[in-house]
């Protein structure tokens, strides 16, 4: 396939990344202290935001990941279904589910059902950005990065037709047409 034509502006460069990730890693760090923690993320799109998170978080713990599928393209077909399930019990562990992206919270209702399933001790919602404005229904976030706008983003993780997602900022696509 021929590279993609988009242009991507910066809207959350590199460094502020990284400052909101370790100020989110030292809070989720207080809050789990002496619990047997797993950080769950929601593939693909948080894999790098991840990545980055535990290793502020200083504190023993495991990761896991969940796959959820809810878009094609840009637009949403508003059927989600978890397409992986996690690779070990976490009954009585302490559970941080970890996305990339709020936008409907189509995706994160169906995940939250499906993890209280496995019953864990706890389970809080990080997320690296929130789109308050395409809410359609209400997710309890404890620890969020950014809210932003309803607009399309990309990199640190996020896709567009599985293009950008290895840009070390948060941007937003400028179609080339
Ligand atoms: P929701 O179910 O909350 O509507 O959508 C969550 C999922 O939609 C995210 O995990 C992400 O995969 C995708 N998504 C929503 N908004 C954006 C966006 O602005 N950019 C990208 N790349 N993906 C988005």
């Amino acid at each position: 396939m021929a590279a993609s034509a988009d242009r991507v502006e910066v809207f959350i460069s590199e460094s502020r990344i990284r400052e909101r990730v370790e100020q989110l890693g030292r809070e989720i760090a207080r809050d789990h202290q002496g619990q047997a923690t797993t950080m769950v993320g929601v593939l693909k799109g948080s894999f790098i935001f991840l990545a980055d998170l535990v290793r502020a978080v200083d504190l023993p713990l495991e990761v896991d990941f969940i796959g959820a599928s809810s878009y094609e393209g840009t637009t949403t077909t508003g059927e989600v279904r978890v397409t992986r399930d996690l690779s070990r019990p976490v009954e009585g562990r302490h559970l941080v589910l970890v996305e990339d992206i709020l936008d409907t919270g189509l995706t994160m209702r169906r995940l939250l059902d499906h993890l209280q399933a496995h019953r864990p001790a706890s389970l809080k919602i990080c997320c690296l950005l929130e789109k308050p404005a395409r809410a359609r229904v209400r997710i309890p976030v404890d620890y969020r990065g950014f809210l932003i706008g309803d607009e399309f983003v990309v990199g640190y993780g996020l896709d567009k037709d599985e293009q950008h997602r290895n840009l070390p900022y948060v941007g937003v696509v400028r179609s080339a047409t």
